[in-house]
């Protein structure tokens, strides 16, 4: 049993116990029950990986729900198409190792899209979000521009567009960089001194930051171009779980009901 199986496994089993994963409460259960129900006829079902903390597009919330925009649309898209599923809240790298291994079909988590990601393996769905990765200081701090992380320590997570985005700045400012697991572990190297700055996506960095919940400040200019999101699958014989997202979200973009679910953690 390798490692990633280990932890997907254990990140499994954390998932049939605690509410919000593949058996949630609240409203999540009902599009699940509603989900599984149209499914019947189809007999599709996946197990599809997620991230652990990406707000607003996957979390736990205050009431113990894993809930979060990547979290709706699956739902909404499983309803239209008639799929069901299981959705395992892995963390980033792990999604990505359970997908590669086979264990699971594919992965919503943010994940944007990018040509790199393309010639590694990576097959996308359409874009569903459009997403700037940017650079985010402690609130206090003097940064004012790309140009004053000279020399500093720069916090990243692992294997995210983020920190694509800062290795390919890393020589033109002369910065060290840090690698975490998670973006909360992330956020708290900035915020408890450790490093001078991350790199994250700017919708989540804008929405941690207007929650209150972070002391940190976005960098002016500091953004990239930036991507769309996809769902991500890492072989061929997944197609169907692309094809089903995808003629599910044109849907749910027809129907009204995406733009309900982008304001409802974003409006
Ligand atoms: N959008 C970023 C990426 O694709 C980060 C995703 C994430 O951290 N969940 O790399």
């Amino acid at each position: 049993m390798n490692r990633y199986f280990k932890s997907f496994v254990a990140a499994a089993l954390v998932c049939s116990t605690l509410a919000g994963c593949g058996s949630s409460s609240g409203g999540s259960t009902a599009e699940k029950t509603a989900s599984s129900s149209t499914a019947a006829a189809s007999g599709k079902h996946f197990v599809i990986a997620t991230d652990t903390v990406f707000k607003p597009f996957e979390y736990t919330d205050a009431d113990g729900n894993f809930v979060g925009i990547d979290v709706d649309l699956l739902a909404a898209i499983a309803k239209d198409q008639g799929f069901t599923y299981d959705l395992n809240s892995l963390g980033w790298d792990s999604a990505i190792a359970a997908c590669q291994a086979g264990q699971a079909d594919g992965m919503i988590a943010g994940a944007s899209i990018t040509d790199e990601r393309k010639q590694n393996g990576w097959i996308f769905s359409d874009g569903y979000y459009t997403a700037t990765q940017c650079v985010a200081v402690a609130a206090d701090s003097d940064v004012k521009s790309l140009d004053d992380l000279q020399g500093a320590n720069v916090a990243v997570k692992t294997g995210t567009a983020g920190a694509d985005y800062a290795n390919s700045l890393k020589d033109k400012y002369n910065f060290n960089i840090t690698t975490y697991e998670d973006s909360p572990t992330m956020y708290q190297a900035v915020t408890g001194g450790q490093a001078d700055c991350c790199f994250e996506d700017t919708p989540i960095m804008s929405y941690t930051i207007k929650q209150g919940e972070q002391d940190l400040k976005i960098v002016d200019g500091s953004e990239n171009e930036g991507n769309d999101y996809g769902m991500a699958v890492f072989d061929s014989s997944e197609q169907e779980l692309l094809d089903l997202f995808n003629a599910g979200l044109k849907d749910i973009k027809a129907s009204g009901e995406y733009d309900k679910i982008i304001a409802k953690y974003l409006g």
